[in-house]
């Protein structure tokens, strides 16, 4: 039996070819394509479609792909996470934040990870799979239609390493980006990498206007090569240097992120040798205090300690801004909710193909 078509993961080119294929006009796709933007998830509700199409579409393919299996809203700030369920039973997490220029989402890109950040909960378990790119706009459409409001914002910084499953986060980018898909404009998304070099160059080459945020989190090989194990294949001279190259393609400012470790990463001489490095630059870091991950030993820096190493990083000519914590009573740090939803209803996580 042939698999059925997700028509949320399908181009407009793939849904033009597949009309052609069921005997229809050419132009079909692009009004298949723009109804499942508008948000619809039964293809009967396809009003200009003729009912002999639509059967046809029924018979090799579905929308709606995943369900919302819990939303927990905090009280602190209107933030909501959701826990969805896909097809095969896998479980994701998507975040929403309100911000007064508009509605947030973060966007999970793999079911759980394998860059191995000894801070992280997303990749206690490794990677599953990847998600594909209409499993990545499905978290949109979800969310979306939870809240009766657009979203005008994506991050993709949700569980998964987004260029560890670049092809279907190059789709992704350019079907939301479609005016006749979300029409979400590049300069609304932020794509958030670990640094994976090769792929980094790939993007660069795509020239688009996302802005590009770089997980460093150390100003050293030392400390990075201990709390993020891909430092060992692409190092911080290398990761920095393809980043100069990326802001010369595309003249985007790259963010740095950097969550405070306490004792680890955020003492004095780091905010200073950090400064020394990103020096001509043209970028930005952001500051936020770890969020403490219960299987993990590490504690977030005080308050006053991101203060001091923000003031450091501006005395050296370094733009920075600390991140605003939001959605702290809802276990907000990246993979969590995820990790403790399946462990306390014992549900089997589906275990990697080899
Ligand atoms: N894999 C991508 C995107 C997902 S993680 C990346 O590495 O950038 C999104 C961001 O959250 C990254 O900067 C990541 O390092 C950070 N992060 C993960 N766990 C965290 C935690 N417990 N506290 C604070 N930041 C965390």
């Amino acid at each position: 039996m042939n698999k059925m078509i997700d028509l949320r993961s399908c181009s407009i080119k793939e849904l033009e070819d597949l009309s052609i294929e069921l005997g229809d006009k050419k132009f079909r796709g692009k009004q298949i394509f723009s109804w499942i933007y508008k948000g619809i998830e039964d293809i009967d509700d396809m009003k200009n479609i003729s009912k002999g199409l639509k059967n046809q579409l029924k018979q090799v393919s579905y929308i709606k792909n995943m369900d919302i299996l819990k939303v927990l809203k905090s009280k602190l700030d209107g933030t909501r996470k959701y826990l969805l369920i896909l097809k095969d039973g896998n479980i994701i997490e998507s975040v929403l934040m309100k911000y007064k220029h508009g509605n947030t989402i973060c966007v999970s890109t793999q079911v759980g990870c394998r860059m191995g950040c000894t801070f992280c909960a997303s990749t206690i378990d490794g990677v599953v799979r990847n998600l594909t790119c209409g499993e990545i706009i499905g978290q949109v459409l979800e969310v979306q239609k939870d809240i009766g409001e657009r979203i005008s914002n994506v991050v993709l910084m949700g569980s998964g390493e987004p260029l560890d499953n670049y092809g279907q986060v190059i789709k992704f980018l350019s079907i939301i980006n479609d005016s006749l898909g979300l029409n979400i404009g590049m300069r609304n998304i932020t794509l958030s990498t670990c640094g994976i070099v090769p792929k980094l160059i790939d993007l660069a080459e795509e020239n688009i206007q996302i802005t590009l945020a770089i997980s460093l989190h150390a100003p050293n090989d030392e400390l990075r090569n201990k709390i993020m194990p891909v430092n060992k294949v692409y190092n911080i001279e290398k990761l920095l240097e393809t980043c100069k190259n990326y802001t010369k393609k595309t003249n985007r400012r790259i963010t740095f992120e950097y969550s405070l470790i306490r004792g680890v990463n955020d003492k004095k001489e780091h905010a200073i040798e950090l400064a020394q490095r990103l020096k001509g630059m043209l970028c930005h870091v952001n500051l936020i205090p770890l969020n403490e991950v219960e299987e993990r030993s590490l504690k977030g820096s005080a308050r006053e300690t991101a203060y001091d190493f923000q003031k450091i990083l501006k005395q050296n000519g370094i733009d920075a801004t600390i991140r605003r914590e939001l959605g702290g009573d809802i276990e907000a740090a990246c993979g969590q909710l995820r990790k403790s939803f399946i462990e306390k209803k014992k549900i089997p996580n589906i275990k990697p193909q080899n």
